[in-house]
Parts: structure tokens; sequence; C-alpha cells
């Protein structure tokens, strides 16, 4: 019988290949591109098959879900990612499990993670997201606002400015976007040479954002199969 160990040894063996046939298409090296497994609505028994089988980043977008799985998942040698939109009520609980925090896109939110990172003592790694459409409920701050956003994060104790992340808009080609996205981080680097991370790519479209420098590809359907649609 299929166990899930199996399933998920299967779907991380399939992104492997995707990622490794992308790379080398973009004339890339594999180590270039981080594998971030986003594990939403699967248990801390998927974290834990996940990193028996090799990986080492693991991210979730809601913090109700993300605290307490973080905290079950405690001793595993994980960095911890939050993707998705954010409360700067939430920023004390997300502070004290996350390493990066790919959806940062206003400067009151960088302003209370830095409070909760500092009195915590913690040091968090924060991406500026970026809106590649008109789309407000998507999160994302606008190209013209990255620069105000990224000098704040630079200069906010307890955080450090690690680079740019999106999410390509819904039903459009996804290429341009992410050749946007590319152009944007050229220009944040100019500024902040360190900030050289580029978080883009998901299920359909990670051979696309590697093609165009993603850095950083999060994946979810495609290593733990589709999620079940929940009501918030
Ligand atoms: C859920 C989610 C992903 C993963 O999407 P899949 O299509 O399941 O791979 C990536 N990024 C963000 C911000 C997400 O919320």
């Amino acid at each position: 019988m299929k166990t899930r160990r199996d399933e998920i040894a299967a779907g991380l063996a399939e992104v492997e290949r995707r990622i490794s046939e992308a790379c080398e298409a973009a004339g890339r090296a594999r180590r270039e591109v981080t594998l971030v497994a986003v594990t939403k609505t699967y248990p801390a028994s998927d974290v834990g098959i996940l990193t028996e089988l090799g990986v080492r980043d693991v991210a979730e977008n809601r913090d109700q879900e993300a605290a307490p799985k973080a905290a079950e998942c405690s001793g595993l040698p994980l960095t911890w990612h939050f993707v998705g939109q954010l409360q700067t009520n939430k920023a004390r609980s997300v502070v004290s499990y996350a390493h990066v925090i790919h959806s940062v896109d206003r400067l009151r939110l960088a302003e209370a993670l830095s409070r909760e990172a500092v009195k915590a003592g913690r040091e968090v790694v924060c991406l500026v997201q970026v809106a590649l459409d008109d789309d407000p409920a998507r999160g994302g701050v606008a190209p013209a606002g990255i620069p105000p956003l990224a000098d704040a994060i630079a200069e906010a104790p307890g955080l450090v400015l690690g680079g740019v992340m999106a999410v390509a808009p819904l039903g459009a080609d996804p290429g341009p976007a992410f050749a946007r996205l590319r152009e944007l981080s050229s220009a944040l680097r100019g500024d902040h040479p360190g900030a050289t991370v580029i978080s883009a790519g998901m299920s359909a479209d990670l051979a696309d954002a590697i093609a165009h420098g993603a850095t950083h590809v999060r994946v979810g359907t495609a290593l733990l199969g589709r999620r079940k649609p929940f009501v918030r």
C-alpha cells in the first residue's frame, strides 16, 4: 500500500526534476534556487516527512495555523517562511517562529515587525511583496513604493532586507510579470546589494519564475496534493 511518505517523496522527486530542468534551461546552477515547501492546510506530520526527505525550508500563510504547527515542529532543522497577508496585530506571534517573512508590503507592518523582533531578541529577514497587478486583495506594494519601504526595512532594528517577492497575476502569462519583478529586483540591488532574494513561482509557474531569476520558489500543491478549500 502506498504510504503518505511515498506520495510526498514522489511529489518531491517530480518538483526536483522540474526545478533542475528549469535551471538547466536557464543556464543556472541548481543551488541558486531554494525550494520552499508550502505546508498550509497540511499537518505537522507532513512537515516531518518533508524534513526526513531533505527539505529545509517550509512556508505557511496564516498565523493561526502556522504558530501551533511551528511549535510542534520546533525540534526540526527548518527555516520557517511566512508568505501570507499579515495584520500588524499578528506581528508578535509571527516573529516568534518565522525566520523569513515574504509579505511585507507597508510601512506600518515593517514597524510592527521591527518592534516585536527587537523585543523577542530575534532577527527576521523581510522581503518586500510587490503587486504585479492592480488587485489590492492580493497584497503587495506598487512598484513605486518599493524604495521607501525597502529603505525603512533596511534601517529597522531587528529586520534584515532580503529582497522581493511576488505572486503572478491571475489568468495572465506569468513570464512578463516575472521579468518585471527581476527588473525591480535589479533596481533594488542598486541601493541594497545584499537584497538578492527573488521569491517567485508556485506549483504552476515555477519554471517561468526560474527562467526569470527566481531564487526561491514556493511550492505547495505539486508536493503535497490539492488542498481542500477552506472557509475563513
Ligand atoms: C499557497 C501559496 C503558494 C503555493 O501555491 P501552490 O500553487 O499550491 O504551489 C505560494 N505562495 C503563496 C503566497 C501561497 O499562499
